[in-house]
């Protein structure tokens, strides 16, 4: 008989689902039209309805399939009583049926660390922004973001409305990524992808070092990896804290799975495993290609300014 498919392959397909079940959570809240909007740390800081039914949807769903499993997710809310029509216990049968790579055959849950960021974009969504949100399970082994998946529930929504709304990008380490079409940004230009609503004098200071072509200002750690694998621009380029490790991990793996790179603006890689601090205080510099052109020309006045 078939040995039966790999714990991270098992986990791969079961946060496919589970990331759908969050999209159709994001939508029917902005339909229904009560946003339910939280300040955090502030007016840039925000948490919906959506952020907190998506965030215990997901963790209760995966937590129940794989109990051993680190699970840490942006908002701070309970686990243990959440109802059963955001539990989530369907997996995408194409991925389980795809080999695990070698090196992950062995893996064991109690090794695992998934790191969910259930809405990420969400000053975007409360204004309306609505193709910049993504919700971004990443999985982590050793410190490292080895697979991840990407929803992106409004993908489309501006096509009318025959056009299918919503996709799931997925990817792993050693296998490649799926569910887009790999794309390079227009060989010979610099289009670098920035935040819209957390700039700063700093952020902006090192986007002019790199003398780009074009800015593009847009929301979301996930929807600014999607720029970069579909082409749109080369570089994400953000010189300040604020991007924290569930922002970061899903959209690692995706982009690291086609070849990709993501660092802090110093040019050090990001830990993932659970104890890590969750800030990524030194910002992020990421590229599909070319990554040692643009980290050799960050001023290091800006790296000297961020703190890892
Ligand atoms: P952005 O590119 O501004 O959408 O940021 C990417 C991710 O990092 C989002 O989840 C933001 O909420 C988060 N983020 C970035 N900067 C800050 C900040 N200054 N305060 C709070 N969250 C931030
Ligand atoms: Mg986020
Ligand atoms: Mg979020």
């Amino acid at each position: 008989s078939m040995a039966s498919p790999a714990l991270l392959m098992r986990v791969v397909a079961s946060a496919y689902s589970v990331a759908e079940k969050a999209a159709t959570i994001v939508r029917n809240v902005m339909s229904a039209g009560d946003l339910g909007i939280v300040e955090k740390a502030g007016p840039n800081d925000l948490q919906t309805k959506a952020d907190r039914l998506v965030q215990m949807s997901i963790c209760a769903s995966l937590a129940r399939k794989f109990p051993k499993v680190t699970i840490i997710g942006e908002e701070e809310l309970p686990t243990d009583d959440v109802t059963e029509d955001l539990i989530e216990d369907g997996h995408c049968e194409e991925i389980l049926k795809k080999p695990c790579p070698a090196q992950y055959t062995g893996i064991k849950e109690e090794e695992l660390v998934i790191w969910v960021d259930p809405l990420d974009g969400t000053k975007e969504y409360t204004e309306g922004l609505l193709d910049h949100v993504t919700v971004l399970i990443g999985i982590a082994y050793g410190g490292k973001a080895i697979a991840g998946v990407i929803n992106q529930p409004y993908y489309n929504y501006e096509a009318g409305a025959n056009a299918a709304l919503g996709r799931t990008i997925w990817g792993v380490l050693g296998m490649g990524a799926f569910g887009f079409q790999l794309t390079e940004a227009p060989a010979g230009k610099h289009i670098v992808v920035t935040t819209r609503s957390h700039s700063s004098a700093l952020v902006n200071e090192c986007i002019a070092a790199l003398k780009p072509d074009h800015v593009i200002r847009v929301g979301g750690a996930g929807n600014k990896i999607i720029q970069l694998i579909e082409g749109k621009a080369s570089a994400y380029v953000f010189a300040s804290p604020g991007c924290k490790k569930w922002d970061t991990c899903a959209p690692e793996a995706v982009l690291h799975a086609v070849g990709g790179k993501i660092t802090d603006i110093r040019g050090n890689s990001f830990q993932y495993n659970k104890e890590v601090k969750h800030m990524n205080s030194a910002g992020v510099l990421a590229t599909l290609r070319n990554y040692d052109y643009y980290a050799s020309r960050i001023p290091n006045t800006v790296k000297e300014s961020l703190v890892p």
